[in-house]
């Protein structure tokens, strides 16, 4: 029920070929063709998932979910340290789950977020060039190599992580019902649901979120979502399991696994809005007790930013909303402009 190939993603200027390895389990199959593996699935072959992980190289938490999710279906072969967790549940595989481990290898390699501009001037960000260009820069390429993969699933999943000091979310389309049930299925206790396109404000073109994988594939009319772990560049056991719990429920949700997924009774709140900028550079000192989850209200004092030569404030960082804090500023020493605290705004919808 488990099937693997390695698969080139695309060539580096010395002719090395960069590598990474599908997986496939359940009634799907990987098949030999001129072009590298593909995806076969049987007409009457269920539902398919697609998960990848690390296509930004330094968020290694996906890659150990998906591992951990592997002696899950399979019943072991993996870290042998009795790290799997439950029982195995791979005979009630009833459709097929595609998973990528590390959809980046040239960021993982860096412990990056982007590539060195040396390898893709254009898009060093691979998370921005979605569904790729088999002709395009080196990320537009290997996007284009999986993406096939990926748009022939009824469900995506792109597991990122963020900084220990960002609260664990998953990231979703506003307005789409089958991305919201998704997320829902995932688990997470916070849901920030992300307008697009014309809905969005400025910054959203700005930034091409346009180009991210989970933009590209629900605009597919595949549901997907972007569930944020926490910690990056560090394996964290509680990260995993909450990622692996993720996994289950949306494989349930679609059907592949027996079972329902959990209920959900979260909080949802939008997304990009709500960030308490430095209005100057300096230290910021945030509020002793001000911590990740916190409810806040509008007005209410989240730390300040001041002068380290003359000790002078400079700013009393306040929030400019009622909402919950997502995200706290790890590195005291901050530039104008720079993100304090991220205040997520909830909605009902
Ligand atoms: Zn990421």
């Amino acid at each position: 029920m488990h099937d693997s190939r390695e698969i080139v993603l695309a060539r580096l200027p010395s002719g090395v070929p960069i590598r990474t390895t599908v997986h496939v389990y359940g009634e799907g199959s990987l098949v030999d063709t001129e072009e590298g593996p593909e995806l076969d699935v049987p007409d009457d072959g269920g539902p398919v998932v697609y998960a990848q992980a690390a296509q930004h190289g330094r968020e290694v938490n996906g890659a150990a979910v998906l591992r951990r999710l592997h002696e899950r279906l399979t019943g072991g072969d993996g870290e042998g340290d009795g790290g799997g967790s439950g029982d195995a549940v791979g005979d009630d595989v009833r459709g097929t789950l595609v998973s990528v481990p590390v959809a980046d290898p040239l960021t993982f390699d860096h412990v990056s977020y982007t590539t060195p501009e040396s390898l893709d001037s254009i898009n060093a960000n691979m998370n921005r060039c979605w569904p790729g260009d088999p002709d395009g820069t080196l990320h537009e390429r290997m996007a284009a190599r999986l993406w096939p993969f990926a748009s022939a699933a009824d469900a995506v999943v792109d597991l990122h992580t963020g900084s220990p000091t960002m609260l664990t979310h998953t990231v979703y389309m506003r307005g789409d019902e089958a991305c919201r049930g998704l997320a829902e299925a995932f688990g997470t206790d916070l849901l920030l649901a992300e307008a697009a396109g014309d809905d969005a404000d400025t910054e959203w073109a700005e930034r091409d979120f346009g180009g991210k994988f989970r933009v590209a594939a629900t605009r597919e009319g595949i549901p997907t979502i972007t569930p944020e772990l926490a910690h990056s560049r560090e394996v964290v056991e509680e990260a995993v399991e909450t990622g692996v719990d993720g996994m289950v429920g949306v494989l349930r949700h679609e059907g592949v696994l027996a079972g329902d997924a959990d209920p959900w009774a979260g909080t949802v709140a939008r997304n990009h809005l709500g960030r308490v900028t430095a209005a100057d550079s300096g230290l910021f000192r945030a509020e002793p007790d001000l911590a990740i989850g916190d409810e806040v209200a509008d007005g209410e004092r989240l730390g300040e930013v001041y002068d380290p030569t003359t000790f002078e404030t400079l700013q009393v960082a306040e929030a400019d909303r009622d909402g919950i804090v997502y995200s706290v500023a790890r590195e005291s020493t901050v530039t104008a402009g720079a993100t304090l605290v991220g205040v997520a705004e909830r909605i009902t919808e």
